[in-house]
Order: structure tokens, then sequence, then C-alpha cells
């Protein structure tokens, strides 16, 4: 293994003074400088501020009194609030806006000392599979720069692909930490809804937004996810719950552990090339002690149609607050009120925002309501009760993350419903707010392949354990794009 392929092994470079935060954080700049020509993965940087905290870091690490993540450089979604950073969302709509306060995650990653590079990339207001509705022009992937990162994480994603960072923060309301993940080549998890607050997170649709974390490794996600997780009463979703110790869950053994292959994962649309890859890691699942059965729910089919009645109609709801009055975009020299409200929003947000808001407010209104939103609502249900089914038989369910590897930049643009296929293994999971992960698990023509394992509401433990263990066998996760060293203490890279 490379000595400083993540950011365990970074944290513990870091104590053993072999480098130092500031030191790390130059060599992120760098990296930075670098790439961000061609992959465009961040829409800020904020390097001045970065060398002063990792100081702060250093002076921590020196007193003694540093914890497992001070003075690791790290990257944040620009859909989390930054007080005195810019914080657009991906969106034309909030181009100018500095938030005046921290979401819930930033303070608490800023708390264990970690130093924020700056800001990812994103589909606008977190609306995409490819990352190239961003107002701020499409990431690229590392593997392929003709490719897509997937989104709507894909700056997140990329950056940790490209070892910008070792880590970066994500949001996930169909898929967005996971498919990136899959697509990049890196390790991802969602984890419940409710587990992470969504405080200060840029809202889509809120009963399915989740927070969640882009890594290297299982062992990194446990690490970042400790640090996140917990109740926060400025979230009326937080779930009260204590936070386990995810470090020591990792080490739970895989003997006897319950693995479901989803049936509905494997049929049409899931191309050759990623299903070998996806069956070699439960092969290797089995060969550490776990048994593996076919599970089928029936009702997750249903999941992508569902979903983009439901998020739609969510979005429409929470992007009415962008009026031009009190934040963000405003048009020039209004006529009147009305006029203002419908310029600012016009000219904020971009097509596929629109064709959101629009398809919401349809689903929404009086006449459609039962046929749509209320139907749509009902078959969630039927999704949510499949998996409880699923998970009286087994512990962790398996499939691919995605039916395809990273697609064209520009090949599926044109086209919004094969876009929104892209989805169909990781909506479900959102649905009935079930943890989830992707790790890499292969290549397909040189193009990353990721393994997803969903499980029952707060089994993150589990999760990453399961991931660990796949991870300890194997060395997928550690392999990096051509040009892209896999030491972050290396400096540049490409
Ligand atoms: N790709 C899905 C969408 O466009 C999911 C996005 C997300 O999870 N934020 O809505």
């Amino acid at each position: 293994m490379t000595a400083d392929a993540t950011l365990a092994s970074l944290s513990a470079g870091l104590r053993e003074r072999r480098y130092s935060s500031v030191e790390l954080t130059q060599a992120a700049l760098a990296r930075i400088a670098r790439t961000q020509p061609e992959l465009n993965t961040l829409i800020t940087v904020t390097g001045e501020a970065a060398l002063a905290s990792a100081a702060a870091a250093d002076q921590q690490l020196a007193a003694g009194t540093a914890g497992p993540l001070t003075g690791v450089p790290m990257i944040h979604k620009d859909i989390f609030c930054t007080t005195g950073v810019l914080t657009t969302c991906g969106s034309r709509m909030l181009s100018n806006f500095v938030s005046p306060y921290d979401a819930h995650i930033v303070t608490r990653l800023k708390e264990a000392g970690m130093v924020m590079l700056g800001k990812a990339n994103m589909d606008e207001f977190a609306m995409g599979s490819s990352n190239e509705t961003s107002y701020f022009g499409p990431v690229r992937n590392p593997w392929d720069t003709t490719r897509v990162p997937g989104g709507s994480s894909g700056g997140s994603a990329a950056a940790v692909a490209a070892r910008l960072a070792p880590l970066a923060t994500a949001s996930d309301t169909g898929g967005s930490i996971r498919q990136p993940a899959a697509l990049c080549g890196v390790t991802g998890i969602k984890p419940t809804y409710g587990r992470v607050s969504r405080y200060g997170m840029i809202a889509f649709a809120s009963s399915l937004d989740q927070a969640g974390v882009i890594t290297v490794s299982a062992e990194d996600a446990a690490l970042t996810l400790q640090a996140m997780a917990g109740f926060d009463p400025r979230d009326s979703t937080s779930v009260d719950v204590p936070v386990p110790d995810y470090a020591a869950e990792l080490q739970q053994p895989l003997a006897g552990l319950r693995i479901g292959v989803l049936r509905e994962f494997f049929g049409e649309g899931l191309q050759p090339a990623i299903e070998g890859p996806v069956r070699e890691a439960l092969a290797t699942w089995q060969r550490l002690g776990a048994t593996v059965t076919e599970v089928s729910l029936p009702s997750l089919p249903l999941s992508v149609a569902t979903y983009y009645v439901v998020a739609p109609a969510e979005a429409s709801s929470n992007l009415a607050r962008f009026d031009g009055v009190r934040f963000g975009h405003r048009c020039d020299k209004p006529r009147d009120l009305l006029d203002l409200y419908k310029r600012s929003r016009a000219e904020g947000f971009g097509a596929e925002v629109k064709r959101r808001i629009i398809t919401g407010t349809y689903v929404l209104s009086a006449g459609y309501f039962d046929a749509y939103y209320l139907k749509a609502q009902r078959v969630r249900a039927l999704i949510t009760a499949d998996f409880k089914r699923a998970f009286a038989e087994v512990d962790v369910l398996v499939g691919p993350t995605t039916p395809t590897p990273a697609f064209g930049l520009g090949d599926k643009t044109s086209d919004p419903i094969t876009m929104y296929l892209n989805d169909i293994y990781t909506i479900g999971a959102n649905m009935a707010g079930l943890p989830a992960m992707s790790i890499p698990c292969g290549l397909a023509d040189g193009l990353p392949v990721g393994v997803q394992l969903i499980g029952p509401h707060f089994s993150e433990g589990r999760l990453l354990a399961a991931a660990h263990a796949f991870q300890r066998e194997t060395d997928w996760h550690l392999r990096t794009p051509a040009g892209v060293s896999a030491d972050f203490a290396a400096g540049e890279t490409r």
C-alpha cells in the first residue's frame, strides 16, 4: 500500500511528524492548482484560510491535543453553508451568496481540526447525475477526462479520485454520493436519514436529502462519520440515537453475515462489464464467511418513477425561497415585485432546475395531487415495506451501484429520462431512508466499477465493516487514475 494513500495514514503521518499540516495543505493546494483547469472540481478555493487552519492544527498536534482528524485537508460540497465563504449550490441563483453561518457538519469537522481547502463543484441544487447542470461548468472524470464524474457530488468524487484531498463531504437525495463514488472509483457512504444533521445543507427534497462523505476507504469513512453523526436539535428530522464507535465496529467479523443479492438489480440494462466485478465481490465476501442468497424486492423497479414525483414536488416547494428578495441573484432594474420574482428566477435557475420546479408544481396542483403525488407516496410506502421484509431475512443487500461505468460528457444531456435511469439502483435506499455505501470493486475497460451495500436503519457500522473487510482483501480502492500519485503527501500530481 502506498504510504500516505488514506486519511488514516495521513493522520498517523501528522502525529509522527513526518510532515506538518501546513506542508500537507500546501501539497494539496498545489495539486488543486495543477488539476483545476482540466478537472474543474472546485468552485471556490480557500487557500489562505486553509493555511491558517493548518497552522492552528500544527499547534494542536505539537501540544498533544489533536484528534484523529486534526490537520487533515478536506473539501466541502458547495451545498453546505460555510461562514464567510461563497456557497453557490452550483447555481447562478446563489453565485453571489456568502453564507453567514456554518452547516452542522461544517462546524463538526472544523471542531475536529480538519482543514477546508475549498468548495466542490456539483450539479445545480444537486439535481443531476453527471455534474453537467452546474452553472460553473462540468467536472471531468480523472479516469478519463472525456467522461463525466457522475453527480450531483461530481466535484467531491473527482477530487478524491484525483487525490486532491483524502475526503470530501457530499449529499445524497437519490444517489448523489454513491453514483459519483462508483464512477470515480472511490468510497461513498449515505448514512441513515436523520443520522447526520441537514442543518445548513441547502434543501433539495427534504424527505430524501442526506449528508454523507466520499473517501478513499471504508476505514476513512468510519473516522469521518464519527465526527459528523449525532443528534442536532436544529434539524427536526435529526434522530436522537447514540452514535456507535464506528472504528470499533469496523472490526466486526464477517462470519455469518447474511448477504441478500437483489434480483431486481441484475436484470435488463445492467452491463456485463459491471455485473462481472460485482459478482466477484460477492464471491470475496463469501470467502470471508458471509452467506449469499437471492432476495426479491418487487416494488423496487418503481423507485425511479416514484422519485421523479416526490423529489420535484419537494424541490418546487423548497426552491420557492429563491425569489430575488432575501438572498441570491436579483435581476437588474425590476419594474415591480412580480417582475422581480419572475426575472430573478428565470435568470437564476438553469434548465434542469426549472424542469423540476415545473414537474413538482404540476404533481402538487389541485387537479393532479391524488393521481401523482399521493400515489407516489403510496408506492414509496410499498418500497419501504419491501426493504423491511428483506431485512427480516438478510443483514445487507448487495448489488451494483450503477448500470454502466462513466459515460461521455454530453452523451445524455439531451435526454433527461436516460439521465434519470442512472440512479435506478440507488434511489430505493433514499425512499426508505436506509444507509447505503458504494465501494470500488473493479475496472471495466479502465473505468471504475462500484458495488453497493444497503442495510437496515442505523446499520452504518455493519456496512462499514463489510466494506472494510473487502478492502483488506482487495486493492481496488487504492487504485488511482493514470498520472495521479496515490500518495497525498507527495505533492503535485499529473
Ligand atoms: N441524480 C438524481 C437527481 O438528479 C439524484 C440527485 C441527488 O441525489 N442529489 O435528482
